[in-house]
């Protein structure tokens, strides 16, 4: 570890790896600092894809998309309440980060659909395993070939100030290092039980699919040097994650993106399953507190490389038929095979009279075996965090740019509005990573 590089990119996630790629390529000496043994933060964990319009992607798969609706669905998701200028960069430049991304060899070119969205614009590999672990693995590979200085176990505690400018920080290890900028890219709260207890203290009794280190140091650290803080309370949790072992592992929107059903106990359908995640994780804790029951088939299956990783941990229940499965999970038989052969009418006829359900519905729930797994909701994702312009400089309290510090990521608030939609985090961390590389450079100059 030197004493001083041109930037400093606190966090080795999406954004944090994204960014360091981005600074290098400009002529930079950037140095990513990492907390954590593990290298990759909650951006490992990410399972659907990343979102984007107007991609060369989608006209492979003759889909035709406009930024202008992605604009708009991602507002509406989020309750109208994101903000319009970091909305308007992210939804222009998520095509241009697909280019990005193949021009480095990382391929993402299947597509699926995530909750509130109306187009297929979620890619990712075509492999269809999860996308947060092949994305940190690919961008690791160019940080390696790169030679940018990465180091795990290496905790910020401070920014350095000088002359009202970023000038540096100081590690848990009481070293100075020195840089001109600093990119923060640490991530979230979900795992910040201080955090969540003064802004969210309703939640502190649910588990949270976030590893460890979301302890959102990031906004703690900019708030320090007088950062404003937005949409801190706005905190997503997430409809679908199976908690009935010690650790709490996401199952990812694409199972239903590609066909899943939500069930009650009974084995009855209660909710639009791809409406936002707000909206499912509301219903599901209208039934009581007992969680509920994604239904599937193999068809379905085939479709979503994580369930052999589900499975493998044990967390999927099977049935040669549904009334094995029924059986084994403990539904009425008759109940769930009514329920799934109502659910296959409306995929014939392309009419969920019951729930008015429109995406996901390209195959039904008809081969064998049948599969269920257990899900209730869990703290995921915080839409709070620093406040950022469009050119990811962070802001103080009057709206004023902090000189030399920059943030992307999680650790940024507003884009989401009150529900960020699935398929958007990745997007943002690539996006404004790519965004944060480039004004430090700038900045720099
Ligand atoms: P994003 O999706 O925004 O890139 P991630 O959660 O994937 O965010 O990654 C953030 C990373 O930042 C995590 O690996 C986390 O451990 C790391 N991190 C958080 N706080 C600090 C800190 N104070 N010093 C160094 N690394 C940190």
């Amino acid at each position: 570890l030197q004493d001083n590089y041109d930037v400093i990119i606190i966090g080795s996630g999406g954004a944090g790896l994204t960014s360091a790629i981005q600074a290098y390529e400009l002529g930079l000496s950037p140095v990513i600092l990492e907390k954590m043994d593990k290298i990759g933060g909650n951006t490992t964990r990410a399972s659907s894809g990343m979102n984007a319009a107007e991609t060369f992607v989608q006209l492979n798969h003759k889909i035709v998309d406009s930024f202008q609706a992605f604009y708009d669905e991602t507002f509406v998701g989020g309750g109208k309440k994101n903000n319009p200028e970091l909305l308007k960069f992210f939804t222009e430049h998520g095509a241009l980060a697909i280019d990005w991304l193949e021009k480095h060899g990382i391929e993402l070119d299947d597509l699926t659909i995530t909750g509130g969205m109306k187009t297929m614009r979620t890619h990712r590999p075509s492999s269809m395993a999860p996308i947060g672990g092949y994305l940190v693995t690919e961008l690791l590979k160019l940080v390696k070939k790169d030679q940018i200085p990465l180091f795990d176990k290496i905790k910020v505690d401070k920014l350095l100030m000088t002359d009202g400018k970023i000038s540096g920080v100081i590690t848990d290890k009481e070293k100075e290092i020195h840089a001109g900028a600093v990119i923060l890219a640490t991530g979230g709260f979900g795992a910040g039980k201080d955090l969540l207890e003064k802004y969210r203290n309703d939640l502190l009794k649910l588990k949270t699919t976030n590893q460890p280190g979301a302890t959102g140091d990031g906004i703690k650290l900019a708030k320090a040097i007088g950062a404003k803080l937005v949409d801190m309370d706005q905190v997503q949790v997430h409809p679908t994650v199976q908690q009935d072992t010690s650790h709490a592992f996401l199952i990812g929107e694409a199972v239903r993106g590609e066909g899943a059903i939500l069930v009650n106990k009974q084995g009855v359908r209660f909710v639009n399953e791809l409406d936002t995640r707000k909206n499912v994780t509301k219903a599901i804790d209208d039934l009581g507190g007992t969680g509920a029951y994604l239904i599937f088939d193999t068809g379905i299956r085939k479709r979503v490389k994580a369930i052999e990783f589900y499975d493998h941990v044990g967390l999927v229940e099977s049935g040669q038929n549904l009334l094995e499965l029924a059986d084994k999970v403990g539904f009425d038989p008759q109940t769930l095979q009514m329920t799934v052969d109502k659910w296959n009418f409306a995929v014939a006829k392309k009419d969920d009279l019951e729930f008015h359900r429109t995406t996901g519905m390209d195959r039904k729930i008809i081969q064998g075996p049948f599969f269920a797994i257990h899900i209730a909701p869990a703290v995921h994702y915080t839409m709070g965090g620093v406040a950022i312009n469009p050119q990811t400089q962070v802001l103080n309290e009057n709206n004023q740019v902090i000189k030399g510090l920059f943030a992307a990521g999680e650790v940024v608030g507003g884009l989401h509005g009150n529900n960020r939609i699935g398929g958007n985090s990745i997007a943002e961390t690539v996006v404004f990573g790519r965004q944060a590389g480039q004004q430090v450079f700038k900045y720099l100059q």
